[in-house]
Protein backbone atom coordinates (compact mmCIF):
# COMPACT_ATOMS: atom_id res chain seq x y z
CA UNK A 1 0.00 0.00 0.00
CA UNK A 2 1.02 3.35 -0.93
CA UNK A 3 1.73 5.58 2.22
CA UNK A 4 0.05 8.89 2.02
CA UNK A 5 1.88 12.04 3.41
CA UNK A 6 -0.34 14.20 5.82
CA UNK A 7 -2.14 16.84 4.38
CA UNK A 8 -0.54 19.63 4.99
CA UNK A 9 3.06 18.14 4.71
CA UNK A 10 2.19 17.06 1.12
CA UNK A 11 0.84 20.51 0.09
CA UNK A 12 4.18 21.88 1.65
CA UNK A 13 6.38 19.71 -0.34
CA UNK A 14 3.91 20.31 -3.31
CA UNK A 15 4.83 23.94 -2.98
CA UNK A 16 8.33 23.72 -2.02
CA UNK A 17 9.02 21.18 -5.49
CA UNK A 18 6.98 23.95 -7.57
CA UNK A 19 9.22 26.37 -5.95
CA UNK A 20 12.26 25.09 -7.04
CA UNK A 21 11.21 24.26 -10.16
CA UNK A 22 9.89 27.48 -10.90
CA UNK A 23 13.75 28.63 -10.26
CA UNK A 24 14.92 26.10 -12.44
CA UNK A 25 17.03 24.58 -9.64
CA UNK A 26 15.00 21.24 -9.32
CA UNK A 27 17.85 19.15 -10.73
CA UNK A 28 19.62 19.85 -7.86
CA UNK A 29 17.80 17.41 -6.16
CA UNK A 30 16.16 15.04 -8.78
CA UNK A 31 18.37 11.63 -8.77
CA UNK A 32 21.14 11.72 -11.26
CA UNK A 33 23.71 9.85 -13.14
CA UNK A 34 27.00 12.01 -12.27
CA UNK A 35 28.42 12.99 -16.60
CA UNK A 36 32.37 13.41 -16.93
CA UNK A 37 32.92 17.00 -16.09
CA UNK A 38 34.54 19.07 -18.39
CA UNK A 39 38.09 19.21 -16.94
CA UNK A 40 39.50 21.63 -19.58
CA UNK A 41 42.64 23.38 -18.12
CA UNK A 42 42.48 27.33 -17.84
CA UNK A 43 45.12 28.20 -19.92
CA UNK A 44 46.19 30.76 -18.06
CA UNK A 45 46.78 29.04 -15.30
CA UNK A 46 48.80 26.44 -17.31
CA UNK A 47 52.09 27.95 -16.77
CA UNK A 48 55.32 25.69 -16.46
CA UNK A 49 55.53 22.60 -14.00
CA UNK A 50 54.15 19.68 -13.46
CA UNK A 51 50.70 18.12 -14.07
CA UNK A 52 49.38 16.53 -10.73
CA UNK A 53 48.90 13.06 -10.99
CA UNK A 54 46.28 11.01 -8.91
CA UNK A 55 42.74 9.82 -9.75
CA UNK A 56 39.46 12.06 -10.06
CA UNK A 57 36.95 11.47 -7.12
CA UNK A 58 33.86 10.35 -8.48
CA UNK A 59 30.83 10.56 -6.94
CA UNK A 60 27.56 8.39 -7.87
CA UNK A 61 25.31 9.94 -5.73
CA UNK A 62 21.92 11.44 -4.91
CA UNK A 63 21.17 14.85 -3.65
CA UNK A 64 18.27 16.59 -2.05
CA UNK A 65 17.71 20.50 -1.60
CA UNK A 66 18.08 21.07 2.06
CA UNK A 67 14.04 22.63 2.39
CA UNK A 68 13.29 18.61 0.65
CA UNK A 69 15.21 17.00 3.01
CA UNK A 70 14.15 18.85 6.03
CA UNK A 71 10.90 18.68 5.00
CA UNK A 72 10.65 15.23 3.81
CA UNK A 73 13.14 13.74 6.62
CA UNK A 74 10.66 11.86 8.35
CA UNK A 75 8.91 9.91 5.31
CA UNK A 76 12.13 9.29 3.35
CA UNK A 77 15.60 7.69 4.56
CA UNK A 78 18.12 10.36 4.09
CA UNK A 79 20.29 10.33 1.58
CA UNK A 80 24.27 8.69 2.29
CA UNK A 81 26.87 11.11 0.88
CA UNK A 82 29.83 9.30 0.16
CA UNK A 83 32.78 10.87 1.65
CA UNK A 84 35.47 11.76 -0.82
CA UNK A 85 38.50 9.63 0.47
CA UNK A 86 41.01 12.76 -0.26
CA UNK A 87 38.76 14.78 1.74
CA UNK A 88 40.78 15.87 5.32
CA UNK A 89 38.75 18.59 6.90
CA UNK A 90 36.78 16.75 10.20
CA UNK A 91 33.17 17.28 9.56
CA UNK A 92 32.00 20.92 10.43
CA UNK A 93 29.17 20.34 13.68
CA UNK A 94 26.37 21.47 13.07
CA UNK A 95 26.04 25.17 14.57
CA UNK A 96 22.86 26.75 15.61
CA UNK A 97 21.41 29.62 13.58
CA UNK A 98 21.70 32.30 15.43
CA UNK A 99 23.72 35.66 14.93
CA UNK A 100 23.37 36.81 10.95
CA UNK A 101 25.77 35.47 8.63
CA UNK A 102 26.74 38.97 6.90
CA UNK A 103 27.50 42.20 8.64
CA UNK A 104 25.14 45.62 8.16
CA UNK A 105 27.36 46.61 5.11
CA UNK A 106 26.03 45.54 2.07
CA UNK A 107 26.87 45.36 -1.35
CA UNK A 108 29.08 48.08 -2.53
CA UNK A 109 30.95 48.52 -6.09
CA UNK A 110 33.79 50.78 -6.61
CA UNK A 111 33.79 52.89 -9.19
CA UNK A 112 36.63 55.18 -8.93
CA UNK A 113 39.22 55.56 -12.10
CA UNK A 114 42.15 56.81 -10.55
CA UNK A 115 45.02 55.12 -11.97
CA UNK A 116 47.80 54.18 -9.20
CA UNK A 117 51.54 52.60 -9.17
CA UNK A 118 52.44 48.65 -9.14
CA UNK A 119 51.62 46.45 -6.13
CA UNK A 120 54.83 46.28 -3.20
CA UNK A 121 55.76 42.46 -2.70
CA UNK A 122 55.26 40.88 0.64
CA UNK A 123 55.07 37.07 2.51
CA UNK A 124 52.14 34.54 1.80
CA UNK A 125 49.87 34.23 4.51
CA UNK A 126 50.30 30.89 6.58
CA UNK A 127 48.24 27.96 5.89
CA UNK A 128 45.99 25.60 7.64
CA UNK A 129 47.35 22.48 8.83
CA UNK A 130 44.24 20.41 8.34
CA UNK A 131 43.26 20.81 4.85
CA UNK A 132 44.76 19.57 1.17
CA UNK A 133 47.69 21.69 -0.10
CA UNK A 134 48.06 21.49 -3.69
CA UNK A 135 51.74 21.60 -4.45
CA UNK A 136 52.39 24.86 -6.20
CA UNK A 137 53.70 25.55 -9.86
CA UNK A 138 57.37 25.91 -8.78
CA UNK A 139 58.61 28.15 -11.28
CA UNK A 140 56.11 30.80 -10.92
CA UNK A 141 54.08 32.47 -8.36
CA UNK A 142 51.87 34.77 -9.24
CA UNK A 143 51.34 35.91 -5.86
CA UNK A 144 54.85 36.95 -4.93
CA UNK A 145 54.13 40.62 -5.63
CA UNK A 146 50.39 40.48 -4.06
CA UNK A 147 50.91 40.40 -0.43
CA UNK A 148 48.99 41.65 2.25
CA UNK A 149 49.05 45.67 2.14
CA UNK A 150 48.08 46.78 5.75
CA UNK A 151 45.13 49.60 6.03
CA UNK A 152 44.33 47.86 2.62
CA UNK A 153 40.43 48.45 1.32
CA UNK A 154 38.34 47.34 -1.94
CA UNK A 155 38.65 51.15 -2.91
CA UNK A 156 41.99 51.56 -2.55
CA UNK A 157 42.49 48.47 -4.78
CA UNK A 158 40.14 49.42 -6.86
CA UNK A 159 41.87 53.50 -7.13
CA UNK A 160 45.08 51.68 -7.63
CA UNK A 161 43.48 50.09 -10.48
CA UNK A 162 42.67 52.49 -12.21
CA UNK A 163 41.93 52.89 -16.20
CA UNK A 164 43.73 50.06 -16.40
CA UNK A 165 46.11 49.06 -19.65
CA UNK A 166 48.12 46.71 -18.02
CA UNK A 167 47.21 44.51 -20.13
CA UNK A 168 46.32 43.79 -23.76
CA UNK A 169 42.80 42.83 -22.57
CA UNK A 170 41.92 46.87 -21.77
CA UNK A 171 42.15 47.15 -25.78
CA UNK A 172 39.23 45.55 -26.09
CA UNK A 173 37.09 45.79 -23.18
CA UNK A 174 34.04 47.86 -22.69
CA UNK A 175 33.61 48.38 -18.90
CA UNK A 176 36.31 47.00 -16.13
CA UNK A 177 34.65 44.18 -14.07
CA UNK A 178 36.32 45.10 -10.52
CA UNK A 179 33.60 42.67 -7.80
CA UNK A 180 30.67 43.44 -6.80
CA UNK A 181 28.82 42.09 -3.47
CA UNK A 182 29.06 42.68 0.27
CA UNK A 183 32.89 43.85 1.18
CA UNK A 184 32.77 41.97 4.27
CA UNK A 185 31.43 38.93 2.77
CA UNK A 186 32.08 35.82 4.94
CA UNK A 187 31.83 33.83 1.24
CA UNK A 188 33.33 34.83 -1.63
CA UNK A 189 32.48 33.59 -5.35
CA UNK A 190 35.38 33.89 -8.31
CA UNK A 191 34.68 33.26 -11.54
CA UNK A 192 37.06 32.77 -14.63
CA UNK A 193 36.26 36.57 -16.25
CA UNK A 194 33.56 38.65 -17.50
CA UNK A 195 31.53 37.82 -20.55
CA UNK A 196 29.97 40.06 -22.94
CA UNK A 197 26.49 40.89 -20.42
CA UNK A 198 29.31 41.84 -17.24
CA UNK A 199 31.28 43.67 -20.55
CA UNK A 200 28.81 46.07 -20.93
CA UNK A 201 27.23 46.41 -17.28
CA UNK A 202 30.59 46.24 -15.43
CA UNK A 203 29.55 44.14 -12.80
CA UNK A 204 30.36 40.11 -12.34
CA UNK A 205 27.99 37.15 -13.52
CA UNK A 206 24.98 39.03 -14.99
CA UNK A 207 24.57 37.16 -17.80
CA UNK A 208 22.98 33.30 -18.32
CA UNK A 209 25.81 31.86 -15.82
CA UNK A 210 25.14 34.61 -13.79
CA UNK A 211 21.42 33.94 -13.59
CA UNK A 212 22.21 30.11 -12.25
CA UNK A 213 24.91 31.56 -9.74
CA UNK A 214 22.62 33.60 -8.55
CA UNK A 215 20.15 30.70 -8.09
CA UNK A 216 22.60 28.67 -6.63
CA UNK A 217 23.18 31.55 -4.13
CA UNK A 218 19.82 31.94 -3.45
CA UNK A 219 19.65 28.01 -2.51
CA UNK A 220 22.00 28.33 -0.05
CA UNK A 221 19.29 30.66 1.62
CA UNK A 222 21.75 33.74 0.45
CA UNK A 223 21.63 36.33 -1.85
CA UNK A 224 23.92 37.67 -3.72
CA UNK A 225 24.26 41.20 -1.98
CA UNK A 226 25.53 38.65 0.89
CA UNK A 227 28.40 37.30 -0.77
CA UNK A 228 31.19 38.84 -2.93
CA UNK A 229 31.62 38.00 -6.52
CA UNK A 230 34.68 38.28 -8.62
CA UNK A 231 36.54 37.13 -11.51
CA UNK A 232 40.32 36.41 -12.19
CA UNK A 233 40.26 39.07 -14.62
CA UNK A 234 38.80 41.87 -14.55
CA UNK A 235 38.33 42.60 -18.28
CA UNK A 236 36.65 40.47 -21.08
CA UNK A 237 38.73 38.19 -23.15
CA UNK A 238 37.62 38.75 -26.17
CA UNK A 239 35.12 35.79 -27.77
CA UNK A 240 34.96 34.61 -24.40
CA UNK A 241 38.42 32.79 -25.03
CA UNK A 242 40.51 31.97 -21.66
CA UNK A 243 42.44 34.24 -19.73
CA UNK A 244 45.94 34.02 -21.28
CA UNK A 245 48.49 33.39 -18.88
CA UNK A 246 50.31 37.28 -18.92
CA UNK A 247 46.93 38.69 -18.25
CA UNK A 248 46.39 36.55 -15.28
CA UNK A 249 49.85 37.42 -13.94
CA UNK A 250 48.99 40.78 -14.18
CA UNK A 251 45.64 40.90 -13.24
CA UNK A 252 45.44 38.40 -9.72
CA UNK A 253 47.40 40.53 -7.77
CA UNK A 254 44.38 43.10 -7.30
CA UNK A 255 42.16 39.61 -7.19
CA UNK A 256 44.71 38.92 -4.20
CA UNK A 257 44.53 42.21 -2.38
CA UNK A 258 40.72 41.48 -2.93
CA UNK A 259 40.49 38.25 -1.47
CA UNK A 260 42.77 39.28 1.37
CA UNK A 261 40.92 42.36 2.88
CA UNK A 262 37.09 40.73 2.29
CA UNK A 263 39.45 37.84 4.05
CA UNK A 264 36.05 35.86 3.74
CA UNK A 265 35.89 32.36 5.55
CA UNK A 266 35.32 30.33 2.22
CA UNK A 267 36.35 31.46 -0.91
CA UNK A 268 34.29 29.15 -4.20
CA UNK A 269 35.96 28.91 -7.03
CA UNK A 270 33.66 28.99 -10.08
CA UNK A 271 35.85 26.33 -12.74
CA UNK A 272 39.12 25.34 -13.78
CA UNK A 273 40.66 28.55 -14.51
CA UNK A 274 39.76 30.02 -11.23
CA UNK A 275 40.52 26.95 -9.12
CA UNK A 276 43.96 26.62 -11.12
CA UNK A 277 45.14 30.16 -10.68
CA UNK A 278 44.50 30.36 -7.46
CA UNK A 279 46.03 27.02 -6.08
CA UNK A 280 48.75 27.79 -8.82
CA UNK A 281 48.42 24.05 -10.70
CA UNK A 282 47.62 22.75 -13.80
CA UNK A 283 45.80 19.74 -12.90
CA UNK A 284 42.10 19.12 -13.82
CA UNK A 285 39.41 20.40 -11.52
CA UNK A 286 37.50 17.01 -11.35
CA UNK A 287 40.43 15.64 -9.67
CA UNK A 288 39.94 18.29 -6.57
CA UNK A 289 36.97 19.48 -6.77
CA UNK A 290 34.50 19.17 -3.45
CA UNK A 291 36.98 18.95 -1.25
CA UNK A 292 38.25 21.24 1.07
CA UNK A 293 42.10 23.06 0.07
CA UNK A 294 44.24 25.63 1.57
CA UNK A 295 44.37 28.92 0.05
CA UNK A 296 47.08 31.17 1.91
CA UNK A 297 45.68 30.39 5.11
CA UNK A 298 41.68 30.12 3.70
CA UNK A 299 39.55 27.58 2.98
CA UNK A 300 38.75 26.81 -1.07
CA UNK A 301 36.61 24.67 -2.38
CA UNK A 302 36.38 24.02 -6.31
CA UNK A 303 33.76 23.75 -8.59
CA UNK A 304 31.81 23.67 -11.76
CA UNK A 305 31.55 26.53 -13.35
CA UNK A 306 27.94 28.11 -13.81
CA UNK A 307 28.71 27.96 -17.47
CA UNK A 308 29.24 24.18 -17.82
CA UNK A 309 26.82 23.77 -15.96
CA UNK A 310 24.43 25.19 -18.46
CA UNK A 311 26.14 22.54 -20.94
CA UNK A 312 26.24 19.78 -18.30
CA UNK A 313 23.19 19.96 -16.18
CA UNK A 314 23.77 16.64 -14.51
CA UNK A 315 27.18 17.85 -12.90
CA UNK A 316 24.94 20.08 -11.25
CA UNK A 317 24.31 17.63 -8.34
CA UNK A 318 27.90 17.35 -8.09
CA UNK A 319 28.10 21.47 -7.35
CA UNK A 320 25.26 21.30 -5.10
CA UNK A 321 27.29 19.05 -2.73
CA UNK A 322 30.10 21.03 -3.12
CA UNK A 323 27.71 23.98 -1.80
CA UNK A 324 26.43 21.94 1.07
CA UNK A 325 29.63 21.60 2.48
CA UNK A 326 30.29 25.59 2.03
CA UNK A 327 26.54 25.67 4.06
CA UNK A 328 27.84 23.42 6.50
CA UNK A 329 31.19 25.67 6.96
CA UNK A 330 29.76 28.24 7.17
CA UNK A 331 27.26 27.69 9.99
CA UNK A 332 23.86 27.48 7.25
CA UNK A 333 21.16 25.69 8.18
CA UNK A 334 18.41 24.83 6.40
CA UNK A 335 15.14 24.88 8.23
CA UNK A 336 11.76 24.39 6.44
CA UNK A 337 12.25 25.64 2.96
CA UNK A 338 14.53 28.26 4.30
CA UNK A 339 18.58 28.19 5.21
CA UNK A 340 19.53 30.70 8.27
CA UNK A 341 22.78 31.91 8.28
CA UNK A 342 24.93 31.85 11.31
CA UNK A 343 28.23 33.32 12.29
CA UNK A 344 30.30 36.42 11.39
CA UNK A 345 31.23 39.03 14.13
CA UNK A 346 31.67 42.23 12.30
N1 LIG B 1 31.76 33.94 -16.29
C1 LIG B 1 32.73 34.31 -15.43
O1 LIG B 1 33.65 33.56 -15.17
N2 LIG B 1 32.63 35.48 -14.86
C2 LIG B 1 31.65 36.32 -15.08
O2 LIG B 1 31.63 37.38 -14.49
C3 LIG B 1 30.64 35.92 -15.97
C4 LIG B 1 30.72 34.73 -16.58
Amino acid sequence: MTERFPDALQVKLTKRLTFYEDIGINLFYRDRPSTSPNDASCRGAALPGPSLPGPAPHHESVFESPSEASLAANVKAPFAIPESPEETLPKTPQKSPAKPLVPQTRSVTVTSTTKSPPLPSVSPAPSSPKITILPPTPEISLFDAANKIPDDSLLKIRADLGECTRCKLHTTRNKIVFGDGNPKAQLVFVGEGPGRDEDAQGLPFVGRAGKLLTQMIEAMGLQRQDVYICNVVKCRPPENRLPEPDEIKTCSPFLMRQLDTIAPKVIVCLGACSAQTLLETTRGISHFRGQWLDFRGRKLMATYHPAYLLRNPAAKADVWKDLQKVMAELGLEVKKGKSTAAVKPS
